[in-house]
């Protein structure tokens, strides 16, 4: 197979404050780190335009993009503009936090292209903002999600965490109601899970808090998605709703597997049926770029049985469901089948709610199969 890839991703490592659950790679704002990331993705925008490309689909993440110098913001999305080429109706998402935009940026994003606003609202309760870390009030976010309508952004997707220690089925409600009030079309819904190294773990250890019952949380959950299909946001992926026509293509293309370009530190990348990475560490992956060289670190080449796991992991979380030309895979999954938690037509496999709620355990169970089975490996 050809080099070709039809969406790209940029990440973007800073942000103003760490969030006290979040475990991605980000670096506290530093005006002289952003010189030197700017210099560096610049570099390797330069390089990469070479592989041959025409994209549908470019997202801005983070870390905080929002929070880069509107000057910074501007030269790298002048670069991005003039040295990849793309189709004329591309889906140009950016992921933006309340307190780091102001009209100027808005303006900016707009006039360079940007359809498609992500904005980390997570809450729009104050207490569980705190709770969370969160540099903003609910007020703020309000405030970014109506400036940003006002500056004319029609397909803007908001972020919301369920399963708060200090939140309740009734705050919930309340954040729901205030999200699908607001002219929005597309909502992500995420499980506060307490990861390794963060505030949130520590805090935890030290028993600061206590979490909410797991059957606490699946309700938030099948609460949310009765909730939002009522209001017309359908769901189309474990975490994602949306009205209609305002899925996100770009992370549809990680689901179904389409090669993708990912540049910036810690960026992945899926391109020819290998995986890449780029150095997390800021400082290597501007050194090896400022010296000319890729910054890609191979992973693995994905071969059919690793193809066939990850089609398992990654579509299935659509509720579109996948094709499974597999006899012996497809016989196993009517165990699930009996369990109500998917279902079988053919060779169409699509989990049901039920199956969502427990997908971690159900693509546990499969892939533990594939790797156990012969005739899977084979077929
Ligand atoms: S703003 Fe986003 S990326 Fe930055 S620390 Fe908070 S959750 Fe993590």
């Amino acid at each position: 197979m050809a080099m070709f890839f039809s969406y790209l991703y940029v990440h973007v490592p800073f942000c103003i404050r760490k969030c006290k659950y979040c475990s991605f790679y980000s670096l506290p704002y530093d005006r002289d780190l952003e010189k030197l990331y700017i210099k560096a993705i610049l570099k390797e925008i330069e390089i990469m335009r070479e592989i041959p490309h025409l994209l549908k689909t470019i997202y801005i993440g983070g870390g905080t993009p929002s929070c880069l110098d509107i000057h910074n913001l501007e030269k790298l999305l002048l670069n991005l503009r003039k040295n990849f080429k793309t189709t004329h109706n591309i889906e140009f998402s950016i992921e933006i936090n309340p307190k780091t935009v102001d009209m100027q940026k808005l303006d900016l994003m707009r006039d360079f292209g940007i359809n498609r606003l992500s904005i980390g609202v997570q809450s729009f309760n104050d207490k569980e903002l705190l709770f969370l870390g969160r540099i903003h009030n609910s007020e703020d976010a309000i405030n970014t999600v109506k400036l940003s309508l006002n500056k004319g952004f029609k397909n803007i997707s908001i972020d919301l965490i369920y399963g708060i220690p200090c939140q309740t089925l009734r705050s919930w409600e309340e954040t729901l109601n205030k999200a699908v009030n607001m002219d929005i079309r597309h909502i992500s819904l995420y499980e506060l899970s307490i990861e390794h190294n963060t505030k949130l773990a520590k805090e935890f250890s030290s028993k600061k808090f206590s979490l909410l019952s797991e059957d606490d949380v699946t309700y938030m959950y099948e609460f949310a998605n009765d909730f939002l299909k009522d209001k017309g946001f359908k769901k189309y992926e474990i975490s994602n709703f949306a009205q209609k026509g305002f899925q996100c293509s770009h992370n549809i293309s990680y689901w179904l597997r389409k090669p993708y370009l990912g540049i910036g530190p810690s960026s992945h990348s899926f391109i020819d049926n290998k995986r890449f990475h780029n150095p997390s560490d800021l400082f290597s992956y501007a050194e090896t770029l400022l010296n000319g060289n890729f910054a890609w670190i191979y992973d693995y080449s994905v071969d059919k049985v690793e193809g066939l796991k990850e089609n398992i992991f990654l579509g299935l979380r659509m509720k579109e469901g996948i094709i499974l030309k597999k006899a012996c895979l497809l016989n196993f999954l009517k165990n699930f089948e009996k369990e109500k938690l998917l279902t079988l037509s053919g060779n169409k496999v699509r989990l049901t709610d039920k199956g969502m709620i427990l997908s971690n355990e159900i693509f546990a169970r499969v892939l533990l199969h594939i790797e156990n089975c012969p005739v899977c490996k084979q077929e």
